[in-house]
């Protein structure tokens, strides 16, 4: 019934969970902190193993990073995670639980890709290839010969981007559009950033005498619909199952066993104790929470006090008409003026079409219309008139977008990312993934681990209580 209702959207569903507190939260129950999409799948993990559990978020909705902003003339825009990988097998697996249609990212082979603006003139992406193999031939056999050297290699995590280019003997051209696509991406200064980032992040191929920027990714894929409707999916099967704007202010414990957990609430703060906690909050924005619960292990602190993330904003700018389909071309730009394009709109039905601006930092709402201007700009010299189709935009930004892949800055400081507090505390979420650290299927990867723990860990204990049990009732007969 309840379902039905919110599926007819007879009730809005943020006003109904606000008000819908958590029904009776028993300590057996899993207390989960954060309601991104780490939270929301470890939640539906634990309820296909049997274990009730409830998600308590900070803010006053759930999908935290994942999440879908309001449609322009039928456009979906995503204004946060968007792209799906072909290996990502998580999202992938829940895109078929939920039934939730792809949006394969293929363009016509004949389309052009990857234009790159600098100093005002357009480079294609084979321009880009031939003018860095041709201008820096020391620079890149220096360069393989540090990729070949594995202590040099693990080195480059101490020393930041822009000394790293430096020594290399990079400039002009080539540091423009290394430094670019890298801050773009990471969303950090270049000061910032390791020189790692740059190994991790650029593939050379002098043979082809070509180079490819995220070699490992594919991007395969968009949701139809908006990447929301996953999190919404996930929601929907328990749709009592979280308390939003409950954030959790401290843990403490004295045995080790049971967790009292203190939540800030707009009604004041909120206690509840718990056997098993499964916190998705990322490390860093734990740096607010008291942990009280014995000797933090110094994997922990190191993870609380060293992730960086990057600062990120979407400038989504709608179109009446997609001139660069017209024209042949994919959408894919890059600009050393402080931002790179993709096509947001790719696969959408209708005329009109999005181009989204990707700006490694965040941006001010006052900003936004000089930071269209700047890129309709920049648009017009590839598709002459694009400015008159312009309707409108919108931005979405965020302090903190994403732990960078692994070798990304700090990040690559810390060894190996922590899994547990004790042995009833569990961490989750997309930064402490070893394999898709900054992706949704970190996320969900990480909070199925989290979940197998605790199942593994209940099974074992009611194993023991049963031969308890036994043993206490065969006794008798046994004397
Ligand atoms: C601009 C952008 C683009 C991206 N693009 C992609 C992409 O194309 N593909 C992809 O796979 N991924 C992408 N990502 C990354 C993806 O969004 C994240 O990896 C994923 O959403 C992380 O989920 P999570 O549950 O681990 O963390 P979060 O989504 O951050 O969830 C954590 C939740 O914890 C809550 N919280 C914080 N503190 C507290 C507290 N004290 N108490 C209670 N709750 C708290 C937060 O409000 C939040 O809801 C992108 C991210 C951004 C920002």
């Amino acid at each position: 019934m309840l379902k039905s209702l919110i599926k007819s959207k007879a009730i809005p569903v943020v006003f109904l969970a606000l008000f819908i507190s958590s029904t009776a939260f028993s300590a057996d129950c899993v207390a989960i902190i954060g309601g991104g999409i780490a939270g929301l799948s470890a939640q539906h993990e634990l309820a296909k193993n049997g274990i009730c559990s409830h998600i308590y978020e900070a803010a006053d909705r759930w999908g935290g990073r994942v999440r879908t902003g309001p449609s322009v003339d039928g456009i979906y825009t995503n204004a946060g995670a968007e792209f799906v990988d072909s290996t990502h097998s998580h999202v992938l697996s829940y895109m078929r639980e939920f039934n939730i249609p792809l949006n394969p990212r293929t363009s016509p082979p004949h389309y052009q890709s990857d234009h790159f603006i600098y100093q005002g003139r357009v480079f294609t992406h084979d321009e880009v290839n031939e003018r860095i193999f041709k201008d820096n031939p020391l620079a890149i056999s220096r360069l393989l010969a540090d990729e070949g050297n594995a202590a040099k290699h693990a080195s480059l995590v101490h020393m930041n981007l822009d000394q790293y280019l430096n020594s290399l003997g990079f400039d002009g051209f080539a540091k423009s559009f290394f430094t670019t696509e890298l801050k773009l991406e990471v969303g950090l200064d270049t000061k910032g950033m390791s020189a790692a980032t740059f190994a991790e992040l650029f593939r050379f191929d002098p043979n082809a005498r070509s180079l490819r920027f995220l070699p490992e990714n594919d991007e395969a894929y968009r949701v139809m619909g908006g990447t929301q409707r996953i999190v919404d999916a996930l929601h929907f099967q328990h749709p009592t199952g979280v308390d939003l704007q409950t954030k959790l202010t401290s843990i403490s414990s004295s045995d080790g066993k049971t967790f009292h957990l203190a939540f800030a609430t707009p009604q004041g703060e909120r206690n509840l104790a718990a056997h098993d906690v499964i916190i998705t909050v990322p490390f860093h924005q734990l740096k607010d929470v008291h942990l009280n619960v014995g000797p933090i292990p110094s994997d922990v602190s190191a993870a609380i006090s060293h992730t960086t993330y990057g600062k990120h904003t979407k400038l989504v700018i709608y179109f009446n008409r997609r001139m660069w389909n017209e024209a042949g071309h994919t959408g894919d730009i890059v600009s050393d003026k402080g931002y790179q394009i993709f096509d947001s709109s790719h696969g959408q039905p209708g005329k009109s079409g999005s181009l989204t601006a990707y700006i490694g930092d965040t941006l001010e709402p006052a900003q936004q219309e000089a930071k269209v201007k700047q890129v309709l700009g920049d648009l017009e010299k590839l598709f002459p008139g694009i400015s008159k189709t312009y309707t409108t935009s919108q931005a979405f930004s965020y302090e903190h977008s994403y732990t960078g892949m692994a070798g990304v800055s700090e990040n690559a400081l810390i060894p190996k990312r922590p899994t547990q507090l004790g042995k009833h505390i569990f961490f989750a979420g997309e930064g402490i993934s070893m394999t898709d650290p900054g992706y949704m299927n970190g996320a969900i990867g990480t909070a199925k681990d989290a979940v197998d723990k605790i199942s593994t860990a209940r099974n074992a204990e009611t194993v023991i209580r049963r031969s308890r049990c036994i043993m206490q009732a065969i006794a008798p007969a046994l004397h």
